[in-house]
């Protein structure tokens, strides 16, 4: 079949990969001149089932009402009457029970370790080097309450799969010796040994190139999805800024820009842009930089040491499809991260960025066909796209071949 896959992010290029693996024509559209310009671009870098849990819960929904009047949070909420924000908004509070919080938990953590497996396996068949590093990554907490809440939430994923250890403060500078200068600020963490870290941008240029040569994948890049084209209940094209694409089917996968493009099309797909930061600097001294992934929970900051480098991430923003930013976006970012690994890194020489997590209002991303016989969706996998996009791929293409799904489907396909 002629597959068109909408977006060249780390989602579509991996769905893009299992489907020309499976015998499909696949052209990816991407209105950038390379791959992984949008979201996938800088993320924390964290491959991390053990950050599976959903954002909605009814601890969120404390900090999200909070958000509005108390500047400084590590979430911030710039309200809005923007009618999709207030329709997305409208739906998390629907999801932010205890119950929905962990139904929403179990799914994404049974696709996230599922993922796992696929991208390791893709980086063994491709031997794509992405500054992986597969240590685990220390999630943990500045007080004994914060830590005892997150074991308890961890503990969790430690029933449905996840290995995990809560460790004292001595077990976590044993683990990680970078936070020893800042042990006596920590309580403690919990230890998460199969997540691993990588930098996808450099994976998903890795695993483009490697489509193109091995499988015959076509990037159109520098080509903007204006609409489709369709007969009936059938998708026969793609319009664009560079003319039509003829397709038997296409893939959603425009990450923060799918709920706008789903919107038009008539479908219900609340797919909203959720602003994060990172920086990435070298390391001075790479002794004294981290030697895995970690999350520093009770100040929202995730980090990954991607070869001789330190990618720090925090904060979620909603404001709008604002991509701007500033340096003083970063202060306190680049406070912490000082704290945490003094004298690693000069300031002066970091990248900064910011992105957009395409998030759902249940942290759910949604796979399968659409409205039309042949339209797909691949997308609205928020804050952990990076963890779960290869196993979506695969995922997806065992729907599209009428095959049963590896893992159990449940709360994973798409319904209008
Ligand atoms: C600060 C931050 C930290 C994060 N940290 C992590 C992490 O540690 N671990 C993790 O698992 N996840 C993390 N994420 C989330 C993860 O990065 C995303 O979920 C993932 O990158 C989404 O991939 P995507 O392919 O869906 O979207 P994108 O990467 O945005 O790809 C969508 C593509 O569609 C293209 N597109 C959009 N509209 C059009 C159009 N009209 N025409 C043509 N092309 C179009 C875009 O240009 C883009 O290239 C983080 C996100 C942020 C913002």
């Amino acid at each position: 079949m002629k597959i068109s896959v909408l977006g060249a992010g780390v989602v579509g290029t991996a769905a893009a990969y299992y489907l020309a693996r499976d015998g499909h024509e696949v052209t990816v559209i991407e209105r950038h001149p390379g791959p992984a310009q949008g979201t996938s671009r800088s993320n924390a870098g964290l491959v991390s089932p053990g950050d599976a849990t959903a954002w909605a819960s009814p601890a969120a929904l404390k900090t999200f009402i909070q958000s509005l009047y108390t500047p400084g949070l590590g979430i911030k909420v710039r309200p809005s009457l923007d009618p999709m924000f207030l329709k997305w908004c409208f739906r998390f509070l629907f999801q932010c029970t205890e119950a929905r919080a962990k139904a929403n938990t179990e799914i994404k953590l049974r696709l996230a370790l599922y993922s796992r497996l696929c991208i390791n396996e893709i980086s063994q068949e491709t031997g794509i080097a992405y500054d992986e590093l597969k240590r685990g990554i220390l999630y943990f907490f500045r007080s004994q309450q914060s830590l005892d809440a997150g074991a308890r939430h961890m503990g969790f994923l430690g029933q449905h799969g996840l290995e995990l250890e809560v460790v004292g403060r001595e077990r976590l500078v044993a683990l990680e010796p970078a936070l020893a200068s800042a042990a006596r600020e920590i309580a403690g963490g919990v230890y998460s040994p199969m997540d691993q870290t990588g930098d996808s941008a450099k994976f998903v240029a890795g695993l483009a190139a490697y489509s193109t040569a091995k499988l015959g994948v076509k990037f159109a890049f520098d080509t903007a999805v204006m609409g489709l084209e369709t007969e009936g209940e059938r998708v026969t094209g793609i319009a664009t800024s560079r003319g039509s694409f003829a397709c038997n089917a296409a893939v959603i996968s425009l990450g923060p820009e799918s709920g706008l493009f789903g919107g038009k099309l008539g479908l219900d797909l609340p797919v909203y842009p959720v602003k994060g930061y990172t920086v990435t600097v070298p390391l001075n001294d790479p002794a004294k930089g981290p030697t895995m992934g970690g999350v520093d929970d009770d100040r929202m900051l995730a980090y990954s040491r991607l070869g001789d480098r330190l990618r720090i991430a925090s904060t979620a923003e909603f404001a709008g499809f604002d991509r701007s930013f500033k340096p003083s976006d970063f202060a306190s970012m680049f406070k912490t991260a000082k704290d945490l690994f003094p004298g690693a890194f000069d300031e002066a020489k970091a990248e900064l960025w910011a992105g957009l997590r395409p998030m759902m209002p249940n942290s759910v991303p949604v796979m399968g066909r659409a409205r039309y016989q042949n339209l797909y969706l691949d997308t609205g996998h928020g804050h952990v796209g990076w963890t779960m996009a290869c196993g979506s791929g695969k995922f997806l293409t065992d729907l599209i071949a009428g095959r049963k799904p590896e893992i159990d489907p449940s709360g994973l396909v798409y319904r209008n």
